[in-house]
């Protein structure tokens, strides 16, 4: 085969060493990136196409040409499916992509590939051959319909695929639009090379949409493997979004739904296709809900969806915005709260009866004490003791008619102690106040703490002259009895009110008013002392 070694074989042969590292680059990252098994391909196709080409500037004689020019065509319709293909795997419709739509895809460009081979029985591709009149080894191919029809094709099948991107590059969202932006340039590139060759603008029989594609595998391969900008885009959008258990929903500002994932589906209750339709329409059951968020905050609130059953949804709505900070639409995500609804319900529901039965013990404790006889702090009977005690005392004195002598004492100034030494010397007074009361009585006698510093005293037996000098030792050894409290030493005394049963009183009410009366008169005669009923 006669060659001649030119710039365009050289040109076209660099193109096709680029393509071909692109393709063996990404052939090892396969591995880690979704789109590579496409891009690989289309990558080979297009060093393929870049090759032939090569091989095309450098022959010489008419038939060679044309034989590299026939494989250039096999090449350039391998690219362009491969480049439809590559972009709906790109803008995950992969869904699409069905051996029987791959193989239809095929069919065209299959067509026109075996029309090219058969040029020579119906001249529908080239219907000539000029030599270039000052470049002897190029050769500028007169086109017939079929070229057109052909070109056509390729325009068909690139502006497919610059759609898909173009679809995607306009969504709202910043993950799609930055990453389909770049790859729709990508795909713009060659169209413009073949629309400048097929517009005769540049030099005559040089067609430079194989280096346009080399330009998009570079732009592409960079975007990819140096950026892992595509590899993101579906590995997010299917794992992270597809697949998660939050319902994802992106409206327009017009409300109007641009993406939702199974999972929103799930939670609107809807199989139906919600693309495009009017969020408003789809959810009118939250409608209130949705209406309330606000243009420039994320609003995250819970609503109940009346489906089958009763669910409980957490919605947090994000306005989503473009660098110049425009509105361009919102980000709805869906939680199904409903079984973490039902256990905080069931959580409540047990605190209040927790609290309940809190409350209930505490007035069980608190009629316990009170239906205690012993005072907690002298240790003595409290005045419920006495109350029950003293009327059967006295049936029992009217019985065997005997004497009971009452004593009522109280502790003077005792609020003093408290205030000056503080509640804890005040206790320890009156403990010591009933120690000595207990040593004194005897085993006979009713001796309870009244109430506050007040203590009451049944002597049966005891008449009023003996009740007088008992009640005077209590006091006496009191007024003389020191409490040390704190480094320092806490001194009172008492008063006291006798009164005698049977002579002063007949019931025991009569007796306690009669003994409140004899202290009442000790404590005005001035403290410290006793008094009786005479
Ligand atoms: P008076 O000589 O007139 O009896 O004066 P007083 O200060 O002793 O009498 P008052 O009734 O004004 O004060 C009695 C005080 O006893 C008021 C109350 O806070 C205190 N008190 C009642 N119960 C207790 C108790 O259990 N411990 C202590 N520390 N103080 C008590
Ligand atoms: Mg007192
Ligand atoms: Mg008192």
């Amino acid at each position: 085969m006669l060659f001649q070694y030119n710039l365009y074989f050289f040109v076209l042969s660099l193109t096709a060493i680029i393509s071909a590292i692109v393709a063996f680059d990404a052939w090892q990252r396969r591995q880690t990136s979704a789109v590579s098994k496409p891009f690989i391909l289309m990558m080979l196709a297009i060093a393929l196409y870049a090759l032939v080409a090569a091989m095309e500037a450098g022959a010489i004689a008419l038939e060679d040409k044309i034989f590299w020019s026939k494989l250039e065509y096999v090449a350039s319709n391998s690219v362009i499916t491969l480049f439809l293909i590559f972009t709906m795997h790109f803008t995950s419709k992969r869904q699409w992509l069905t051996s029987r739509n791959i193989a239809l895809l095929w069919v065209i460009p299959a067509f026109n590939v075996a029309m090219v081979a058969t040029n020579e029985w119906h001249n529908l591709i080239w219907t000539g051959f000029l030599r270039h009149p000052h470049q002897t080894n190029i050769m500028i191919y007169q086109h017939g319909i079929g070229f057109f029809w052909v070109m056509g094709c390729v325009y068909v099948y690139t502006f497919a695929g610059i759609l898909l991107l173009a679809k995607r590059a306009l969504l709202p969202s910043v993950l799609y639009s930055q990453q389909s932006s770049i790859a729709l340039v990508g795909g713009l590139i060659p169209l413009v090379g073949g629309s400048a060759y097929m517009l005769c603008l540049t030099p005559p029989g040089l067609n430079i949409t194989p280096m346009s594609f080399m330009l998009t595998g570079l732009i592409y391969a960079v975007s990819v493997f140096r950026f892992g900008m595509f590899d993101l885009v579906p590995v997010v959008r299917d794992i992270l979004i597809d697949r998660m258990s939050d319902g994802v929903l992106v409206l327009d500002v017009q409300n109007r739904i641009l993406d939702i994932n199974p999972a929103a589906q799930n939670l609107i209750g809807t199989t139906a296709h919600l693309i495009g339709q009017s969020a408003d329409q789809v959810m009118s059951k939250w409608q209130e809900k949705i209406i309330s968020y606000h243009e420039y905050e994320s609003v995250n609130t819970e609503i109940l969806m009346d489906l089958s059953t009763l669910r409980y949804l957490e919605l947090q709505i994000t306005p989503l915005r473009d660098r110049r900070r425009q509105l361009t639409g919102y980000l709805l995500i869906l939680r199904d709260i409903t079984q973490r609804y039902q256990v905080e319900v069931e959580l409540r529901q047990a605190n209040e009866r927790l609290r309940l039965q809190v409350v209930q013990i505490e007035t069980l404790q608190a009629q316990l004490r009170e239906q205690a006889m012993q005072d907690d702090l002298t240790g003595l009977f409290n005045r419920r003791y006495f109350d029950q005690t003293f009327p059967r005392e006295l049936v029992c004195a009217t019985q065997e008619s005997y004497p009971v002598a009452v004593i009522l004492m109280d502790i003077d100034y005792f609020k003093k102690i408290n205030d000056t030494f503080g509640h804890q010397a005040g206790d320890r007074v009156l403990q010591l106040f009933a120690g000595l009361l207990r040593q004194y009585s005897r085993s006979s006698d009713i001796v309870c703490r009244y109430g506050g510093e007040e203590f009451v005293l049944a002597l049966p037996g005891m008449t009023l002259n003996n009740a007088f000098q008992y009640a005077e030792q209590i006091r006496l050894s009191f007024q003389a009895a020191r409490v040390k409290f704190a480094d320092r030493e806490i001194n009172t005394t008492v008063s006291g009110g006798i009164c005698v049963f049977p002579d002063n009183g007949n019931t025991s009410d009569d007796m306690l008013e009669l003994a409140d009366k004899a202290l009442y008169a000790a404590k005005a005669y001035g403290r410290n002392c006793i008094k009786y009923v005479r």
